[in-house]
């Protein structure tokens, strides 16, 4: 399949992570989708190999790579028809302590997240009543005394809380009502949940394996000092991390693309019906053609939106774009995929019905489809505010 160009550098990574991934085949990743099990196994693998350290800066002990090589990584971690969604937070979510964590706490936290020793894979943001509408959220953190917060409240969907030391929490520190602003009254916290008390997490079983949870706050006491940047801050810090999210995912949806127009048309040459290959009809090639050429515009749209975010300028709209067209390009590339199989996109041996679910998600999560729409109707095309 023709690739984007790569510099040698991204090209070496890649090769690694290929590499690294053949030794995680379907029949690995089929057992632990059976049990709904963690891939302990896998992102010990990757985290030694330093791959999900690979946006830390190399003070910290990071790799320091650029947003376009780590978009390589998960990249190519889907193509290679593994799941890099048990441990992408890893990767990501520890850029709002990067950015807006004081000197001691990134001293204090980043070498370890590095090195892997501690998990940052937590992030606990949707809550049940309030859904998308983060602002409506009702965890509160009060003050207590000089030394502590007191986190009260519920959280959903908190994916690898079972599998991480560390949670990034947003909870709201003054009333809606008090704030002075809209976005304001919301703070970030850095919660270590080994030895948070009051915290029970609830795993979620869900169509796919995805070590995703409920988690309750009952008078957990977290110190003051875990407090991220400026009381009252932490929606606009829990924004700035967005973009990176959403570009690194859309890059894994690019790799799901990838291999299921692989699995697609290498099954279309030796599948024969008719005395001939199922691909030298047109209704079974047109479909993979289409989803290519989706797959390829989608993987643009991430190389603009990292090249920008790598350049320090806004890359509001284009990772939102991104994120919108690859979960498309994928969606698209696993419907067409079963269908070219027949009756045999739907057996568990042959991994499609497993990619095909666990790429559905990304209509839906980290951010729903609708809501990206939203944002390009209001920020960029200047229509109303819809909601
Ligand atoms: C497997 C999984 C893992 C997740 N992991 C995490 C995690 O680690 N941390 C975390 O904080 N969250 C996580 N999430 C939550 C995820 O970000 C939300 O599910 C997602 O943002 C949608 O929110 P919701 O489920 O509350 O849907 P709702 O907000 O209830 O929306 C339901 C539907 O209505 C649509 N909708 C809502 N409002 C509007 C509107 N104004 N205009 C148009 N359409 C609208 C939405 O697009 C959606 O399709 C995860 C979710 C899943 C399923």
């Amino acid at each position: 399949m023709a690739e984007a160009p790569d510099s040698d550098a991204i090209a070496q990574i890649r090769a690694a992570v290929r590499a690294l991934c053949a030794k995680f085949p379907g029949e690995y990743w089929r057992a632990l989708d059976r049990e709904r099990a963690y891939p302990t196994e896998f992102v010990q693998a990757l985290t030694e190999a330093g791959f999900l350290a690979a946006l830390i800066p190399e003070e910290y002990g990071g790799s320091g790579l650029t947003m376009r090589a780590a978009t390589a990584i998960m990249e190519e971690i889907q193509a290679a028809g593994c799941n890099g969604a048990a441990c992408h937070a890893q990767m990501y979510t520890m850029g709002t302590l990067l950015r807006h964590g004081s000197a001691e706490q990134k001293q204090k936290y980043l070498p370890g997240i590095a090195k892997g020793t501690l998990r940052l894979q937590a992030f606990g943001v949707t809550e049940p009543t309030s859904g998308t509408d983060t602002l409506s959220l009702r965890t509160t953190a009060t003050r207590e005394g000089n030394n502590w917060y007191v986190i009260d409240g519920q959280k959903i969907w908190t994916s690898r809380a079972e599998h991480s030391d560390l949670m990034l929490l947003l909870a709201r520190t003054t009333p809606r009502e008090q704030a002075k602003r809209r976005t304001e009254g919301l703070s970030v916290f850095l919660v270590d949940m080994r030895e948070a008390g009051g915290l029970t997490i609830r795993p979620i079983r869900t169509m796919m394996n995805h070590a995703t949870t409920e988690v309750f706050f009952d008078r957990m006491r977290v110190p003051a000092e875990n407090l991220i940047g400026e009381e009252g801050q932490g929606f606009r810090y829990i924004l700035s991390g967005m973009n990176a999210e959403r570009i690194l995912i859309a890059a894994e949806c690019i790799g799901d693309a990838k291999w299921f127009i692989d699995r697609a048309s290498s099954y279309a040459k030796e599948r024969a019906v008719f005395g001939r290959p199922i691909g030298q009809n047109q209704g079974v090639q047109f479909p993979i053609a289409r989803a290519y050429a989706q797959m390829r515009a989608a993987e643009l749209m991430v190389h603009e939106a990292a090249a920008l975010y790598e350049a320090g300028r806004d890359c509001g709209a284009e990772a939102n774009m991104a994120k919108l067209l690859a979960a498309d390009a994928s969606w698209a590339a696993a419907d067409m995929c079963v269908q070219t199989h027949g009756g045999f996109g739907f057996a568990e041996d042959f991994d499609i019905e497993r990619k095909f679910r666990e790429t559905r998600l990304y209509q839906v999560a980290p951010i729903s489809t609708n809501l990206i729409l939203s944002y390009l109707a209001e920020h960029v095309l200047g229509l109303p505010r819809s909601y």
